[in-house]
């Protein structure tokens, strides 16, 4: 079997596919409230393209399929899809994020299959702050879900992005979260795909600023070991059964270990977060390309990934706005 290698020497091992763009909330730092152009279905990549994809990427290493969106329990069947990956050989990890409102009723489904990680995105505990940022008032069955997760077998972590102004008083309380729950907080720098041609410069809630506020409430934190191509910074509160993380989603400073490619919704291929798509899957498979000829394109596409999210956002030709929404990339 040969790897997926890129230039630096990073070897990629795993795919983030968003399956849609729909989203039932319109968190205001991912999507704008309307005006959204949201793709047609027959623009969709299908399922039986996206396995057919993770089956060509499995036979070269690719081992771990994490599922995003848009929300991912909007788009139909996709019991029937997570079903036909977790039966694929060579996948031997499949994650998913999720914003907890239609999680629940596929909860049997995901612990039959296999999937232990769940993300579950919650930006705030308190109702009013939640609607603020979610703009729907859907606190009370996110946090059921959150509730019900927690009573699993599950590697079961919480996504916040801290945004200035916003939210900032939640993060003691997520924080303390930990305490009893054996669960991960992570706090997310905010990163300018709102769908609105974001541009800013700096950040003024950076993963400094954040660990900074948190120490001053616990004290000294507890440094644990980040895995290898972890994108977070782990933390644990002493005497508390969890961990927290912090992700330096804009100040980049874990591309080094980036071992990670990206699948949206309409089958373009991202090596970046930040990148503006290196090229359309889709379009190769429905022009009739074999197999040989799809995995010659994503090796093509891999060699060239960008040494680091700055560089990436550097060749973008839309330059200096990023204009793209979170829930078109899949976060
Ligand atoms: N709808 C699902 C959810 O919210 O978990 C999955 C898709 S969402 C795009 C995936 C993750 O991206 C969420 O944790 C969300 O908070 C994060 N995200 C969205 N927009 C972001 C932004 N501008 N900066 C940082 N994280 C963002
Ligand atoms: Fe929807 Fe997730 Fe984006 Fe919020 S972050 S609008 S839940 S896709």
């Amino acid at each position: 079997m040969k790897k997926l290698v890129d230039k630096h020497n990073r070897v990629v091992d795993y795919i983030r596919i968003a399956v849609t763009d729909k989203c039932n909330l319109r968190c205001f730092y991912c999507m704008p409230n309307e005006g959204i152009d949201f793709v047609k279905q027959n623009q969709l990549m299908s399922y039986e393209e996206i396995l057919r994809v993770c089956s060509i990427l499995s036979k070269q290493g690719v081992s771990k399929v994490r599922i995003t969106g848009g929300e991912p329990f909007l788009r139909k069947d996709i019991m029937y899809f997570i079903k036909s990956l977790s039966e694929m050989k060579g996948i031997n990890t499949i994650a998913i994020t999720t914003n907890g409102t239609h999680t629940l009723k596929h909860l049997d489904g995901l612990i039959k299959y296999g999937v232990r990680k769940i993300n579950l995105s919650i930006d705030s505990i308190d109702k009013q702050r939640f609607f603020e940022l979610t703009r729907r008032d859907l606190f009370d069955t996110v946090w059921n879900c959150f509730v019900e997760l927690t009573k699993h077998d599950l590697d079961l972590k919480l996504n916040a992005v801290v945004i200035k102004d916003r939210n900032i008083e939640d993060l003691i309380p997520m924080v303390g979260l930990t305490k009893a729950h054996n669960v991960s907080v992570r706090l997310i720098e905010e990163m300018p795909f709102n769908g609105k041609g974001a541009n800013y410069t700096s950040l003024e809630w950076d993963y400094k600023k954040i660990l900074q506020h948190l120490e001053a409430h616990y004290g000294k934190v507890i440094k644990l070991n980040d895995d290898k191509n972890s994108t977070s910074l782990n933390y644990r509160v002493p005497g508390h059964t969890g961990s927290f993380g912090i992700i330096p989603a804009y100040s980049r400073t874990f591309c080094g270990t980036c071992n990670r490619i990206r699948m949206t919704p309409l089958g373009t291929i991202k090596t970046c977060l930040y990148d503006e798509g290196i090229f359309n899957l889709k379009d190769l498979i429905r022009a009739g390309a074999n197999d040989g000829q799809l995995l010659e394109a994503i090796q093509s596409a891999i060699g060239q990934k960008f040494r680091d999210g700055f560089v990436a956002e550097s060749k973008r030709k839309k330059l200096p706005n990023i204009s793209e929404s979170m829930t078109t990339i899949g976060g």
